[in-house]
């Protein structure tokens, strides 16, 4: 799949709809050779970061940590969650974005350069720019060198592809296959291909608790994210006919349990799975009349198309974005969008 394309665009007439959508496919390219002459490596992800972003971060940082042991290589994130810290190499991940000249290479994963955050600046300056992405709202990559691929279940996925196996180890097997995990939630969404489970096949013989590491960082509630969950659930409103459900998790609420947004992972994959519900809507205060907002779909409506066009983006079936507003505003603003993908879906079946 990832082998032997070339560096082209491909379009891809989308069956039943009338959307054309551009599939970029990037050629695989040689990372090590890519990096071999840097003197300097930097690696970075989205803001916000999630366990793909978290894996794919610190299994390229270990990776290259061990194939180029002259190089120094640097992770740079927003402060993950504490779950991730079974994952070897996540007490060296540098949270101060504090860096002292250029770096040759600057590795950005699972994002394009706008959600970089307070790497963007870093990034913009590195003497060559990978990109290693999956989501449809990244088209064409933003760094010199791009391996994009929209129809891989995670980066994970992508940056195994790109290592050498040589150097391939445990501790690096199970930071991929967290990635991996949490993007595909366990295997279960539609992105899982039957590469993806050969892929965890492959991972899993280098030997690692992998049932313990799928609790330890997907499974587990503490009780505030227990009973943020019960919240969002009890005050959810399903409407459009039972299509649509929408929940909400004010500033107060967010106050009175201490709640960061990792908290809060996990309850729009709940309302999704509500039966009859095609399409689920979470959103959390982030400021004064400022919502960040998750979609989840199931079977057509298209979320990255909706989230895009409040200026954010993601995947087909999971997208995210913030909009300005109080919780009716978001919510209405978010509907129409969603209601127009169902009346063209109505019309075309
Ligand atoms: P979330 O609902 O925030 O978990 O996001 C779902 C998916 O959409 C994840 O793959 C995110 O990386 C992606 N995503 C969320 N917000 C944005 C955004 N503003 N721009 C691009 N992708 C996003
Ligand atoms: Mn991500
Ligand atoms: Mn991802």
């Amino acid at each position: 799949m990832y082998t032997g394309m070339q560096e082209n665009t491909r379009f891809e007439e989308l069956k039943k709809g009338f959307i054309v959508r551009v599939v970029m496919i990037m050629e695989k390219f040689n990372l090590l050779e890519k990096c071999k002459d840097a003197k300097s490596i930097f690696i970075s992800g989205h803001v916000r970061p999630d366990g793909d972003c978290v894996g794919s971060c610190l299994a390229m940082y270990m990776y290259l940590r061990k194939a180029l042991p002259e190089a120094e290589v640097k992770v740079f994130l927003e402060e993950p969650s504490e779950v991730f810290r079974c994952i070897k190499g996540f007490d060296e991940i540098d949270s101060t974005f504090a860096v002292e000249g250029e770096a040759d290479v600057f590795i950005a994963l699972d994002c394009e350069k706008s959600r970089l955050g307070a790497a963007e600046e870093i990034f913009e300056n590195a003497r060559k720019r990978i990109n290693v992405d999956h989501h449809v709202s990244n088209e064409r990559g933003c760094g010199d060198i791009n391996y994009i691929d929209h129809s891989i279940s995670s980066t994970a996925e992508l940056v195994y592809d790109l290592f050498d196996r040589q150097y391939m180890d445990a501790e690096i097997a199970k930071a991929v296959y967290i990635g991996i995990v949490h993007d595909t939630g366990i295997f279960r969404y539609s992105n899982t291909s039957p590469e993806t489970l050969r892929i965890a096949a492959e991972l899993i013989e280098y030997g690692f608790d992998f049932p313990e590491m799928i609790d330890e960082t997907f499974c587990e509630k503490t009780y505030a994210q227990n009973q943020l969950l019960g919240r969002a659930l009890l005050e959810s409103i399903v409407f459009m006919n039972g299509k649509c459900i929408v929940s909400a998790i004010d500033k107060k609420t967010l106050d009175f349990y201490n709640a960061t947004p990792k908290d809060l992972e996990g309850i729009v994959n709940q309302l999704r799975i509500t039966k009859g519900v095609e399409c689920a809507i979470f959103m959390y205060a982030t400021g004064n009349l400022e919502y960040k907002v998750s979609l989840r779909s199931c079977k057509y409506v298209d979320v990255s198309k909706v989230a895009a066009f409040f200026g954010g983006g993601g995947h087909v079936r999971a997208a995210g974005c913030t909009i300005n507003g109080t919780f009716y505003d978001v919510a209405n603003n978010l509907s129409k969008q969603i209601e127009l993908q169902m009346k063209e879906h109505e019309e075309r079946n």
